[in-house]
């Protein structure tokens, strides 16, 4: 074993590989950009390697300044990850330069799978299944446009370096392939530095289904059995699980199989996944998965595979990597249970899942495991106080839940959920426990159309209840806060404000004012009225714990967490989490000098394509302005019919949240 490695990464999968290294005894190097001095994985390292600037480009993919580090720092090895540098061959070569062990597989391996065309060749070989399609050199739009004929629509375009669901587009009709494939092929410069597309069926109910595999230096391949990964959104995981629903032994024993052979077919080493699209149209079946794609390291969602094997990955991933053989044959293996993740990100589901940006005012999760196997699992790159940058993917956290059936896992998972509370920047809780309490979903139904299908119904819910907009006026009015501010509920008692028998609150929910006026009834008895819309609620708020307190209206007792964080209060109950700020009274609001005639930048970004023209009518829903952010392209449009008055950015411009981009001619429709 290693006495000492480094981590090419940053947030939670660093952290998740320096918990298993600390177990072992292994001693850990982090790797830091600027933005990520204060970051968790920094605090969490033996030792920490300032690398650079915020840009990956100029920090976490800077490959060279990386193995320095390792070198000056006498680490023996580099774990990579995942995403960075993890698969990246012409890296694990310098590292075997340098003398170091790269944590992974072998250069050759990656290359063989690198990119996803080559890796379809490969596994057709080795006698895999495959999605039928072209995958070939060409790439004149004609040409793809004749061959997406002949595959049949609906087809896939996929950039053939892809990742993450980026450079990927489903096109259900040949007039849209044009424009699809250009904007497949940008996206896949920008994201992968490769243009190159490959076109594939598209699977209809399509099911994805993943298959573990871990191979070591002696010819010995296992699978750790698989994960069903097809609750997606854009082509991206949202929550993961294991086994698979309505798997059978037969098929498990095909899949297995037909991964443990691609393994073998390029000699890997090290943990991987062999991902295959499956027919979910029905049950099920030995002949109905296709090879999409393998992905040589170790996978987000590798904690429900950890779940129901027991094992932990990152310990496997080193002992293979120093040189010990596998410690166990495919039949020491068995099944345990099921487990689920759920991804928590900063992101504003309301409006299309824009990537957000926040400190974290205040972060709690439900007593849990971290980086390790439990009924729940947390595993997070961040803490309380830290920042989700725009310069990296807005991971929170992964919430892990295992229990003996799948019934009990995913009651876990959306009761952990429910007790996660996260304030000072939105993110999809309240969507993850929708779709962890949907009724499809429990019932085993799992395709990846399954969250578009039924998007509304998963939507947060835009009304405030009463008492909770009550909650935060409490909050605000300061009727709850203890003397030191953190521990209000235990200062329930002793009220400082029996004089005030009545206390108006000013707040501002979601850009609108929110007035209350609280009546104190009797200690910890209110009523809260609404003087402007009429109508109040009468409630009993008594302590629980910290910040949880339980509340009494109309005679039904429900649990909060109240928190005040500078002039934000948030309110979470049963998973929905509702941010309140309380208006600086000598703040003067400005007007907006556009007149809501203008497209602003909803989320930081690159501005790659300007397609709207001073002077140049527009019909409400026209592209106006591609933005990139977090390499995910947005298009912007006309919010009405119009004309364009003036265009305010350029190609090429960075621009942050709420920059002008385009402006409308007042009142022209
Ligand atoms: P990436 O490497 O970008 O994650 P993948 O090739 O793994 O891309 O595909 C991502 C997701 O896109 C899959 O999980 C699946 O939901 C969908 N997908 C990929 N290929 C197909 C296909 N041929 N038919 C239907 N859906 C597909």
């Amino acid at each position: 074993m290693f006495s000492k490695i480094l981590i090419a990464n940053r947030g939670e999968i660093a952290c998740r590989v320096m918990a298993t290294c600390r177990r072992l005894g292994v001693k850990t190097v982090a790797v830091y950009s600027d933005a990520d001095a204060g970051a968790r994985h920094v605090a969490m390292a033996d030792e920490a390697v300032h690398i650079g600037p915020p840009a990956v480009a100029e920090s976490y993919l800077q490959g060279a300044r990386i193995i320095d580090a390792a070198l000056a720092t006498g680490a023996e090895a580099i774990h990579p990850g995942y995403g960075f540098l993890s698969e990246n061959p012409d890296f694990v070569e310098a590292v075997g330069a340098a003398g170091l062990v790269f944590i992974g597989p072998d250069a050759a391996a990656i290359r063989a799978m690198g990119l996803k065309d080559a890796a379809k060749d490969v596994m057709a070989k080795a006698g895999v299944p495959v999605v039928p399609g072209y995958h070939g050199e060409h790439q004149e739009p004609d040409f793809l446009a004749e061959q997406a004929e002949a595959i049949g629509y609906p087809v896939l375009i996929k950039a053939r370096a892809g990742g993450g669901g980026k450079g990927m587009r489903l096109v259900e009709r040949p007039e849209e392939f044009a424009r699809q494939l250009e904007g497949a092929q940008r996206e896949a410069q920008a994201s992968f530095g490769d243009p190159v597309c490959l076109l594939e069926k598209y699977v209809t109910s399509p099911r994805h289904i993943e298959i573990q595999v871990f191979g070591d230096g002696y010819g010995n391949a296992v699978h750790l059995f698989e994960r069903d990964c097809s609750l997606q959104r854009r082509h991206q995981k949202v929550i993961e699980e294991a086994p698979a629903p309505g798997m059978s032994d037969a098929v498990r024993a095909a899949m297995g199989e037909a991964a443990v052979n691609a393994a073998r077919a390029i000699g890997y080493s090290g943990a991987g996944t062999v991902e295959f699209i499956a027919d979910g149209s029905g049950a099920l079946r030995e002949d109905g998965f296709w090879f999409m794609e393998m992905n040589t390291r170790l996978q987000v969602e590798h904690p429900v595979s950890e779940a129901i094997t027991g094992l932990d990955f990152v310990e496997l991933q080193l002992r293979v990597a120093s040189g010990e053989p596998l410690p166990f044959e495919q039949d020491d293996l068995a099944i345990d249970g099921w487990a689920f993740e759920a991804r928590v990100y900063a992101e504003d589901v309301p409006k299309g899942f824009l990537p957000a940006t926040g400190s974290l005012a205040h972060l709690s999760f439900p007593a849990a495991a971290e980086f390790a196997p439990g009924e729940t699992r947390i595993d997070s790159g961040v803490r309380q106080g830290g920042e989700i940058s725009p310069w990296y993917d807005p991971m929170i956290a992964k919430v892990i839940c295992h229990g003996p059936t799948r019934e009990t896992a995913l009651n876990r998972l959306s009761q952990a959920l429910e007790a996660s509370h996260v304030v000072g920047c939105v993110t999809n809780l309240e969507f993850l426990g929708a779709l962890a309490r949907h009724a499809g979903f429990a019932g085993g139904e799992v395709d990846t159309g399954l969250i578009a299908r039924d998007l509304d119904g998963l939507m947060p819910a835009r009304d405030v209840p009463p008492e909770m907009t009550a909650l935060a006026a409490l909050q605000a009015a300061g009727l709850l806060d203890g003397p030191t501010g953190d521990d209000p509920w235990e200062q329930l008692t002793g009220w400082r404000h029996w004089d005030a028998a009545r206390v108006h609150v000013d707040l501002v929910h979601a850009g609108e004012p929110v007035q209350r006026d609280i009546t104190i009834l009797a200690h910890g008895h209110f009523r809260v009225d609404d003087p402007a819309e009429g109508g109040g609620v009468e409630l009993r708020v008594a302590a629980v714990s910290g910040t949880t307190c339980a509340v009494t209206v109309a005679g039904k007792t429900l649990r909060a967490n109240v928190i005040r964080a500078g002039h934000i209060v948030s309110v979470n109950q049963s998973g929905r989490s509702v941010e309140f700020s309380v208006p600086d009274p000598l703040a003067s609001s400005v007007d907006d000098a556009t007149g809501g005639n203008a497209i602003t930048a909803p989320m930081p970004g690159l501005v790659k394509v300007v397609s709207a023209g001073a002077g140049e009518s527009v019909k409400r829903g026209d592209g106006l302005v591609v933005l990139e952010a977090m390499k995910m392209e947005h298009t912007l449009t006309a919010p009405r019919d119009g004309t364009v008055a003036e265009v305010m950015v350029a190609v090429g411009d960075q621009v942050s949240d709420g920059t002008v981009l385009v402006v409308l001619e007042a009142g022209d429709e």
